[in-house]
């Protein structure tokens, strides 16, 4: 595909006219409007991607400032196109300026004058795109219009500039699936009375709006193929356009609110600062008023959006936030719509300009926009060297930093107890750009000794900041809302620590590397021209990440089933081979205090071997016979709010990933009932109580789309539950079925007060009961991601058991802001609850969080094995599981 798309390049480039030619080519710049059959911004017409697509084509054959590039394929196989708009000069060097990028982005054997050179003969590289959040839809129509303006008007001195001293990378959108499933659903219903109705389903495979928060994870192809794409081009500025302004501002802009991520280099900061005041300028200067900065909202903590996670790579990233009413619909606001204390239009430092109101329209935001976007090339033209220079110097100082500070580097031993995890972490950091190596014999470092096969990150390279703010511990500031007030919440996730999350054991080197220790690293496998391998393929295939390889399987024992350890989460790829197979599955003891494991049978050892092999699996061969009840068959069901749900989505993300079969069912399926007929377990991610029993209130949305499972689903799923089945309730739909099913089970931190308790976007630790099935391969000391969680008690007539609990005393946070700890000192955080014949099991925190927490998947699993074999053979279960040791004491 790559090689294709140069080639395309390299023809039009040979194609490339004269002056004379390209200025008869400038007289037939097509208009938006003569493709589209619409002005851009219109009132209720919106471009789909495709229509968009075939407007930037024609574009590419009128003119020889622009180039298209294929950079992949969506999550859905959708073909997707990036514009590159310069000069004719400018596009006949780009592999010239491409190296003068990657020279700088890399700073490793540059002096500071050759730096300077370079930045005198580069160009900026500005990358601009629309449609992120498909539904802030001026961002994807934007784009067009943009292209138009740069293209028709050349000759323009201000434009001519930008097209001399800068390269647009301009992405008409940067989620074209997205763009197409908002336009289509609109005119499906405009001029109807659900003309602003919301989506019923996600804007991104699986992901939706998340898809803004899986930069440093690159769980799905979107994210890979962008971040191959930045990796290959290393642009300095990376510009994603919102459209959530705080009401009733216009745009928001950088400055970000506080806090910032810590480790984004300052200089970075105080280049975006300038942008963020640059646009604002710009837009005054053309009487568009009411842009803002800063305020309470849109804080830059979270280090995962992928329009900041870049600045950890060095690089000017940063969104802004336009007004919108609902899609291409005109709104007229007055000042009674305005908050009370908005109202008279007071000039403040930073909103001095305040929109009085009346009427806003798609046409505005587009324009708000072209402006913005105009304003950072033209910043990127004026300060070209600059802009170019500091890429080189960001780099070179963290290089310096860590040469003389530390952390000096990070050791992850190939000893894990999950070694698949721990490549999975370190691929997504090389696919990021970090360098990894890897030792190529035994070295002592810091008076350990480390193997041959440890990884090692050293940290003198260009983007160390990134895994700094990846891997260390964060203290989320103790901000008020005002003195002794309650905190202020986080925009987004207060704590991530990756080696918490996914649960690897990772080392911090705080004195310098010995040489002894130097010469042993060996570089693992990637340069810049590896970028273009397939981001369309898992990590572990043909990508710069490939290098990292997984100690091999190791297989001991004799018998026709094997045993595997549910510490390892590939471990669960096999169990839903086997049973896609045809196979069994069981949990049973693995020996006097070592938990639990599963056993697999029914499927031919030779298969299973081979499964072991290509998973990289500790494994064992055992005969038949032993406890635990076996599962023929297994029937998932995972229930779908019509809410577009994230964390459903991500639910069958985990389960595509792993290999598992399931049926997504919606409130129509679980109202119609008799779902034991269908299913052994349902599955409900963290959904509101409200989202899952009302869904979008009647005439708010069309009518097949309204509602949520009501009074009757709520009575369905409790008759499938007292007839055997298994409810799984992530995190908040646990207060759905606390409250539904009527268990005797109380939320304890619902209804408390902000200022006394409060817990988001954070890890904790949990005590869990190992020889419980539930927590089948977990650590006693687990590391769990809370998010607006509960925690529980039980009540009166409870039966069941706690498997995972907060310690009695001391604070459980490791990672992130938590307030209160002692409404949790003692408290469940998961249940397995008997409900008749059946169970809920209650997970109190978010075990697929985003796809990161790799340490918690293992939760969801087992708690879909277990729920089948307890619905199969109470009997044959009960010697083993029925009466678990509880890990802390019971209160
Ligand atoms: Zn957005």
């Amino acid at each position: 595909m790559y090689r294709l798309s140069r080639l395309v390049i390299l023809s039009i480039l040979a194609a490339l006219a004269t002056p004379a030619s390209a200025r008869a080519q400038q007289a037939a710049i097509p208009t938006p409007e003569s493709s589209l059959g619409f002005a851009v911004g219109a009132d209720f017409k919106l471009a789909t991607y495709d229509e968009s697509i075939a407007y930037f084509q024609k574009l590419a054959a009128a003119t020889n400032r622009l180039k298209l590039i294929d950079v992949g394929k969506t999550s859905t196989g959708h073909s997707w196109t990036l514009a590159i708009i310069s000069s004719p000069e400018n596009l006949a060097k780009l592999d010239r300026l491409k190296e003068i990028a990657q020279r700088l982005a890399h700073p490793t054997g540059l002096t500071d004058a050759d730096a300077r050179r370079l930045a005198a003969e580069g160009k900026v590289f500005v990358d601009i795109s629309g449609g992120l959040h498909a539904s802030e839809i001026a961002g994807s129509q934007h784009t067009i219009q943009l292209a138009y303006d740069l293209l028709a008007h050349p000759d323009d001195p201000k434009t001519k500039a930008i097209l001399d001293n800068t390269v647009l990378m301009l992405w008409p959108s940067i989620n074209p699936d997205g763009q197409n499933i908002v336009v289509n659903w609109y005119r499906e219903n405009v001029g109807t009375p659900y003309e602003v109705s919301p989506l019923h389903e996600l804007y991104q495979k699986y992901i939706g709006h998340d898809n803004n928060r899986d930069a440093y994870m690159l769980n799905v192809v979107e994210s890979r193929v962008v971040a191959r794409t930045w990796r290959e081009w290393e642009p300095q500025i990376i510009y994603v356009q919102h459209q959530t302004a705080p009401f009733p501002t216009r745009i928001w802009l950088p400055p970000f609110a506080e806090p910032i991520a810590p480790r984004v280099p300052a200089l970075m900061s105080r280049q975006v600062n300038t942008i963020g005041m640059t646009i604002a300028q710009a837009l005054e200067s053309n009487g568009q008023v009411g842009a803002t900065h800063m305020g309470t909202g849109f804080d830059a903590w979270y280090p995962g959006y992928i329009d900041y996670t870049p600045m950890l790579q060095n690089i000017n990233a940063y969104w802004t936030e336009t007004a919108l009413y609902r899609y291409a619909t005109p709104h007229f606001y007055t000042l009674d719509d305005f908050p009370r204390d908005m109202r008279d239009l007071r000039p403040q430092s930073l909103y001095p300009s305040p929109w009085p109101g009346g009427w806003w329209r798609l046409k505005d935001a587009v324009d708000y926009m072209r402006t913005a976007s105009m304003a950072t090339l033209d910043y990127a033209s004026k300060y070209r060297d600059d802009i170019l220079y500091n890429r080189y110097q960001a780099g070179r100082n963290a290089i310096k930093r860590y040469s003389a500070e530390p952390p000096y580097a990070y050791v992850i031993p190939q000893s894990q107890r999950d070694p698949g995890t721990a490549a999975e972490m370190l691929r997504r950091l090389a696919f990021n750009g970090v360098r990894v190596s890897q030792l190529d014999r035994d070295v002592t470092i810091e008076g350990t000794m480390r193997h041959r096969g440890d990884w090692v990150i050293p940290m003198d390279q260009e983007f160390s900041e990134l895994v700094r703010q990846l891997f260390e511990v964060q203290e989320y500031p103790d901000l008020r809302e005002y003195p002794e007030g309650p905190p202020e919440q986080p925009y987004d996730a207060a704590g991530w620590t990756l080696p918490f999350q996914m649960d690897v054991n990772v080392v911090e080197v705080r004195s310098p590397l010995t040489s002894d220790a130097r010469t042993a690293m060996r570089l693992v496998r990637g340069k810049p021209t590896d970028w273009h391998a397939s981001a369309d393929a898992p990590f572990s295939t043909d990508s710069i990440a490939s290098g990292i390889v997984v100690p091999p399987a190791s297989i001991s024992g004799s018998g026709d089933r094997l045993a595997v350890d549910p510490a390892q989460n590939d471990a669960f790829r096999l169990i839903a081979q086997a049973l896609a197979a045809g196979g069994a599955v069981r949990a049973a003891p693995a020996g006097r205090g070592q938990g639990v494991r599963y056993v697999v049978s029914g499927v031919p050892m030779s298969r299973l071997e081979a499964w072991a092999r290509d998973l990289s699996l500790r494994a064992e061969r055992v005969s038949s016979g032993g406890a635990g009840v076996p599962a023929a068959r297994l029937r998932i069901a995972v229930f779908k709010p019509w809410t577009a749900s994230m964390d459903e989505g991500w639910t069958e993300w985990l389960l595509d990933q792993h290999g598992f079969r399931y049926t997504v069912i919606a409130p129509t399926d679980v109202r119609a009932g008799d779902l034991g007929l269908r299913f052994d377990v349902i599955l409900m991610a963290s959904d509101s109580p409200r989202a899952i029993t009302d869904g979008f209130s009647a005439g708010s949305v069309p009518p097949r789309y309204a509602g949520g499972i009501g009074d009757a689903g709520e009575r369905a799923l409790d008759a499938f539950v007292r007839a055997g089945g298994t409810l799984v309730c992530l995190n908040q739909s646990a207060n759905f079925a606390i409250d539904a099913l009527n268990l005797p089970v109380k939320n304890v931190v619902a209804g408390v007060a902000r200022k006394d308790f409060f817990a988001s976007g954070s890890i904790l630790e949990a005590i869990t009961n190992p020889a419980h099935p539930l927590m089948a391969g977990m650590p006693e000391h687990a590391k769990v991601f809370v998010d607006g969680s509960p925690a529980f008690t039980t009540l009166e007539g409870f039966e069941g058991s706690a498997i995972a609990k907060y310690a009695a005393a001391g604070s459980p946070r490791l990672s992130g802001y938590l307030l209160g700890e002692k409404y949790l000192q003692g408290n469940a955080a998961a249940l397995d609850v008997k409900h008749g014949r059946g169970r809920v099991v209650l997970i109190g925190f978010r075990p697929q969080w985003r796809g990161q927490p790799f340490g918690t998947f293992r939760v969801l699993f087992n708690a879909i094995l277990f729920g089948h074999d307890a619905a199969e053979g109470a009997s044959g279960a009960a010697g083993f599981w029925a009466a678990p040791k509880p890990a802390a004491p019971p209160r």
